[in-house]
């Protein structure tokens, strides 16, 4: 089976996680210092140093390789930076690594089956990197190409020799060249060209003793092709996931289904041969297995069958590095009639590194909404910011945050582009934080539908 590996553009998934990742811009890392300490505000994060001393150990254990088979669980109030700190995570762990964003409700639906949706999640998190290398060997055949242009009545080229593999070019300058199109000489090779003629001759290896030179005339110069340049192979690394190469090697599916993100359920049996390609490039050296990071956001949402899954996908090669958030206290596990801690089975919670947020202090959360504001280009009198600091700390984080733009859309309105306390209580009451909706709905409750 041959497998293809094209490199896809972004399917729709990722934009389901856009909102998501927006809301976490500003982080560009967990903000620690060479000794794993955390700053107080560094790289985006602000406070939170506990949780963020415990993230700094887990990122080691993970660049370390000694995680697999656990997963870790950051638990926590609401707003209180449990995505924040995996998006810190993620950052630090560089690019090439894949993090994949779920909420836990998104596993249920009709299109796909609980355990296909998370085996999708999971293969979105492991990287392959493919190394192809250009065959360029000793002795190998190189091209002289004349790439010609007329200028001043006179023929002039620009003299290139080009490798095979089309990327290693040699300027050997300017030249006055009529007549020739292509040659073809060997790496190590020493070639003349007549200055007047353009003529290349080819000398041959053993051809560097300055009388063999001073036999050919002023009228030539002379080019080593070089030798060393030449040998060096080109590798090119690309890296796609695993669900990437399912998808397009999915005969069902085709790789256009990564386009709509509309990728069906994925046969098993593409997916072992796909496993069993992997596991070969590996083995030959070809390939490499990057384990990436798969976020579960609210993931009490998931349900006893995914709890399964998880613990039993974790025990594969292929698994990614869990990280699992919740804001659940005690609670009961979808799926079952009993309650446990963070609605997580007992065995799922054995497996668990966790780490716990706490509330923010009135200092933090007016540098967080400081730093969000900057983020979302709006400038904020410091009146402004105090009042959203104090909305931050009697409601949430995240509510106030979300009236930053808001306020600046009504700001404009009164053409001012620096948001005041007037646009800031004008959003407040227009938007309803969650206590005060609760309140509404119960002094209303005979006119909504039971
Ligand atoms: P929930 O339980 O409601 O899902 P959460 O604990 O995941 O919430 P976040 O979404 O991480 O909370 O935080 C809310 C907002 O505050 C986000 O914009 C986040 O980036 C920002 N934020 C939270 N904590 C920090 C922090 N320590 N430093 C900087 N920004 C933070």
């Amino acid at each position: 089976m041959s497998i293809q590996t094209n490199d896809p553009n972004e399917g729709s998934d990722s934009l389901k996680s856009l909102s998501l990742i927006a809301a976490h811009s500003h982080i560009t890392g967990l903000g620690l210092d060479e000794n794993l300490q955390p700053q107080e505000t560094s790289q985006g994060m602000v406070g939170q140093l506990q949780a963020r001393r415990a993230a700094g150990v887990v990122l080691k254990m993970v660049q370390n390789g000694t995680i697999a088979g656990r997963t870790i669980l950051v638990a926590g109030p609401p707003s209180t930076g449990k995505t924040a700190l995996a998006m810190g995570i993620s950052q630090s762990l560089g690019e090439d690594v894949p993090f994949t964003t779920i909420a836990g409700s998104e596993i249920f639906s009709l299109e796909l089956s609980k355990t296909e949706a998370l085996t999708q999640a999971f293969r979105k998190c492991i990287g392959i990197k493919i190394k192809e290398e250009t065959e360029l060997i000793e002795g190998e055949v190189v091209e002289i190409q004349i790439d010609r242009s007329i200028t001043g009545g006179h023929k002039q080229g620009k003299l290139t020799i080009k490798t095979t593999d089309m990327e290693t070019i040699y300027e050997l300058g300017n030249k006055m060249i009529d007549g020739l199109t292509k040659e073809k000489v060997l790496a190590g090779d020493v070639i003349s060209i007549d200055k007047a003629s353009g003529k290349i001759t080819k000398l041959g290896r053993s051809f560097a003793r300055s009388r063999d030179y001073d036999a050919m005339g002023a009228d030539t110069r002379f080019v080593q092709c070089p030798e060393g340049e030449l040998q060096k192979r080109k590798t090119v690394v690309h890296t796609v996931s695993l669900h990437e190469i399912d998808v397009i090697n999915s005969r069902t599916q085709g790789f256009l289904a990564l386009f709509t993100g509309d990728t069906g359920e994925i046969r098993s049996e593409v997916r072992d041969q796909i496993n069993t390609k992997v596991a070969e490039w590996k083995e030959e050296g070809k390939a490499e297995i990057v384990p990436g990071v798969l976020f579960i956001d609210e993931v009490h949402m998931l349900d006893i069958e995914c709890f399964s899954f998880i613990n039993r996908a974790l025990e594969d090669e292929f698994a990614p590095i869990i990280i699992m958030a919740t804001n659940r206290g005690i609670s009961r596990t979808r799926g079952t009639n009993y309650k446990s801690p963070h609605g997580l089975p007992l065995d799922l919670l054995d497996r668990s590194i966790i780490i716990a947020t706490s509330n923010y202090n009135e200092h933090e959360v007016k540098t967080i909404l400081s730093i969000r504001s900057k983020e979302e280009e709006v400038e904020l009198t410091n009146d402004a910011l105090d009042l959203l600091t104090k909305i931050g700390m009697e409601t949430s984080l995240r509510y106030s945050s979300n009236l930053i733009s808001v306020s600046l859309h009504i700001a404009l309105k009164r053409k001012s582009n620096i948001v005041d306390v007037a646009d800031v209580k004008r959003a407040y009451l227009l938007f309803c934080d969650s206590s005060r909706s609760v309140k509404y709905i119960q002094e209303n409750v005979s006119q909504y539908i039971d």
